[in-house]
């Protein structure tokens, strides 16, 4: 069945194929970051303006991908195309601090009012691989405490146990440690203690096991790297208490949800109030920007003041810095987000509708203008509950849905629409 599918999108993406077997010879797979390619090639992007984007032969699509969530005002949305030309003819990167870093940081402290101080990186890879030091550093412990199926980007302590193959697994109260990548060396994964999502009885557990060892638990507070997760009641407010009485840090990296499934942060829905915080994606309004914030305390272990690093080249450039002070402070006000939202539950309540009138076996999970279809009995608690998502049915309508004009997601069985 699948083949008609793929038939179909084949005779509509011929200029797409032929153009990514030019680009397989020179770099691995044609793509720039593993999770663009798929069967049987991916279509070439010519252009994206607002909620569309149109492949190099003339499909045009609706755009619920929206680059894995930071286009959060659309592509190539005016203000931020005035913002970063305006900018540009000022000049792309100092290499030396400049006053709008100063604005963002207030917009973010505005949004994020539990936190005192935050650093900017281009990437939410960058930002973790930061906190993880940051951590260490405050608590003098090298452990990490991280939550299957929630992904922090690539850095070798954390790029474990994100989408692990369930034979390999190990037992769901003591989690297998699973590099994701070849070349993570023993000696980074030995330091990293896995847990499964919305189970506190088992953090504490493994606390008791590690005890003094384990300087942060990080996870996604509602795990958007598995599909769209909820936390049961209660789970995070557990953490908090759990992580303090251990002397351990509570980080809750929200790249896909900050700024996104409202204007601040989950802790902001949910009342808990973790040590540090990490954005990314929709702060930037698609330019490259991330930042990791935490208490004064915590934050001054940084150099100059403590003695962890953080540097680099493109940190707060100005390019990604006026994007994102445009799109957080003249775009995305409450008036926007309350639209955004409304939109959000509309689609999610109509594919709901979809789904219960179609009788096929799956469920619909959502928050804000985040949602997805799992192909599964139960709406799923944990990784491991998710990942038996009927994957081959999944690609099925992934990609009909492409060859009648909608990129709904992006192109893994866990990933949500935006
Ligand atoms: N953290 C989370 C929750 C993410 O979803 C991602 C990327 O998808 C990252 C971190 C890594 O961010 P980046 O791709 O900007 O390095």
């Amino acid at each position: 069945m699948s083949e008609l599918f793929v038939k179909k999108y084949n005779s509509r993406t011929p200029k797409s194929k032929k153009h990514h077997k030019e680009a397989e010879k020179f770099a691995p797979g044609g793509i720039q970051s593993l999770i663009r390619c798929f069967p049987p090639h991916p279509f070439i992007i010519a252009k994206g303006e607002g909620s569309k984007i149109w492949d190099i032969d003339d499909n045009e699509y609706i755009d619920y991908c929206m680059s894995y969530g930071p286009l959060i005002a659309g592509h190539s949305h005016p203000k931020i195309v005035k913002a970063i030309t305006e900018q540009a003819k000022k000049g792309t990167l100092y290499g030396a601090p400049h006053e709008k870093t100063t604005l963002f940081i207030k917009e973010l402290l505005k949004r994020f009012p539990t936190m005192d101080k935050f650093c900017l990186t281009n990437s939410g890879a960058e930002a973790n691989a930061h906190v993880s030091r940051v951590a260490r550093a405050y608590t003098g412990r090298d452990k990490i405490m991280k939550v299957e199926g929630c992904y922090h980007g690539a850095s070798d302590y954390l790029e474990i146990s994100v989408g692990p193959p369930i034979e390999e697994a190990g037992p769901v109260e003591a989690p297998r440690i699973y590099k994701e990548s070849e070349g993570i060396p023993d000696d980074a994964s030995k330091n990293t203690v896995v847990v499964p999502y919305n189970d506190p009885y088992i953090v504490e557990q493994m606390f008791r096991k590690h005890e003094d060892e384990i300087s942060m638990l990080i996870l996604e507070p509602i795990l958007l790297n598995s599909g769209c997760i909820l936390p049961k009641k209660n789970y995070l407010r557990d953490l908090r208490k759990i992580t303090r009485e251990n002397d351990a840090l509570l980080v809750f990296d929200e790249v896909k949800t900050g700024c996104r499934i409202g204007p601040g942060s989950v802790s902001e829905i949910y009342k808990v109030k973790p040590d540090m915080v990490v954005l990314g994606k929709a702060i930037g309004g698609g330019l490259p920007l991330a930042a990791f914030g935490g208490t004064k305390k915590i934050m001054e272990k940084i150099a100059p003041i403590g003695k962890v690093r953080h540097s680099g080249t493109y940190f707060g450039n100005p390019l990604s810095v006026a994007a994102g002070l445009t799109c957080l402070r003249d775009i995305m006000n409450r008036r926007a987000y309350a639209y955004m939202n409304r939109l959000g539950k509309e689609l999610l309540d109509g594919v709901k509708d979809v789904v219960s009138d179609s009788g096929v076996k799956a469920t619909v999970s959502g928050i804000g203008s985040v949602g997805i279809i799992f192909f599964n009995d139960a709406l799923p608690v944990d990784y491991r509950s998710a990942v038996i998502s009927d994957q081959e049915l999944w690609y099925k309508y992934w990609i009909s849905m492409i060859n009648e004009g909608v990129l709904i997601s992006g192109n893994t069985w866990h990933q949500t629409w935006f």
